[in-house]
């Protein structure tokens, strides 16, 4: 069960007694976020909004909702990082799953005994890491937690950055993730070239992503050969506030004029295959948002990201692009 740190948010409200609040957090935990809007609503009589659009991460806050809804204070849920406030009035509140690991952790010790691993995990799980450490080393498994960087707490990652993963990389045979995101656990595969464990507490299953992100990784090198032969291409700003990246996107524009392509720029909040059917004329395009647009879902057309637009210049110039995944922050 997932269980919101609601003691901070009261607090919070106490001191700052705003007239109306706002809240979101990640699509997973929205009927948790209803529950304590609910419990803020009874208990201090204020209205509590649910901003029920995506946030995706601290790249993906909403602070615009809660602007346009003049909600004093936005309180994010679940994406724990170490930085507790942003523009002075959106709070990060931590959630926590409780759900055990202790019998997935054993089955996980049968395949990996002997070996060395970098332990790792998403925003809910982090307050279970020691005690996972602990029943893995209990039963002869070797285990390495990289230090946390950035927002990032130490053997936390985001799916497009793995500064913990990266650090321990050269001293271990493998990733073990505790959670059930094969989005988190197949970006730690390809930004580390190692074998990856997904030690799912809720189906009691040990899953090995090495294949499925491989798989990803042979997609991501198709487009960009394809969008190496294109002529026009669109260079796609995202519009949510922490993905914003025009110095990128300007950058990129610049760059392949010098050889020889055509660019048009574009901005979307939501970058989709179908916003980008309504775009005419375009024979590829470069999106320097969320990374993972491009990486797991489908287009008609070629879709890079910022990495994959990095080795697309590089066959240009016929430079080698191997290993274009293999860095800690795909941005
Ligand atoms: S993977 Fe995308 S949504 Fe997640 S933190 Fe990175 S940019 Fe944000």
């Amino acid at each position: 069960m997932i269980i919101i740190d609601e003691k901070t948010i009261f607090d919070l409200i106490e001191e700052h007694k705003p007239f109306s609040v706002a809240l979101n957090g990640p699509d997973g935990m929205l009927p948790r976020v209803q529950e304590t809007a609910v419990n803020i609503m009874n208990k201090f009589g204020i209205p509590a909004y649910v901003l029920a659009d995506t946030t995706w991460g601290t790249c993906d806050l909403n602070s615009n909702g809660a602007k346009v809804l003049a909600a004093e204070i936005l309180f994010n849920i679940g994406h724990t990082i170490n930085t507790p406030v942003f523009e002075k009035n959106v709070f990060m509140i931590d959630a926590f799953d409780d759900v055990s690991f202790n019998s997935v952790a054993e089955k996980c010790s049968e395949i990996l005994k002997g070996k060395t691993v970098s332990l790792v995990t998403d925003s809910q799980h982090l307050n279970q890491v020691d005690s996972v450490k602990n029943i893995l080393e209990s039963n002869g498994v070797h285990v390495k937690i990289g230090k946390g960087k950035g927002q990032l707490n130490d053997g936390q990652v985001f799916g497009c950055e793995f500064y913990p993963a990266m650090e321990v990389k050269d001293q271990v045979d493998a990733n073990v993730f505790m959670g059930q995101s094969n989005f988190h656990a197949s970006g730690l595969a390809l930004s580390t070239n190692k074998p990856t464990y997904v030690l799912d507490p809720y189906f009691n299953e040990v899953r090995d992503v090495t294949e499925f992100a491989q798989m990803l990784q042979r997609k991501a090198t198709l487009s960009i050969y394809k969008a190496a032969e294109a002529q026009t291409f669109g260079i796609i700003v995202g519009l949510k506030e922490g993905q914003l990246s025009k110095t990128f996107a300007l950058k990129f524009k610049q760059e392949l004029e010098k050889e020889g392509k055509t660019v048009q720029l574009f901005a979307l909040t939501d970058i989709t295959n179908e916003r980008l059917r309504n775009l005419k004329g375009i024979d590829a395009f470069i999106q320097v948002a969320c990374p993972r647009i491009s990486t797991d879902n489908q287009f008609d057309k070629p879709v890079l990201s910022t990495p994959q637009a990095n080795a697309m210049l590089k066959i240009l110039r016929h430079e080698n692009i191997d290993e274009y995944f293999q860095i800690p922050h795909w941005l």
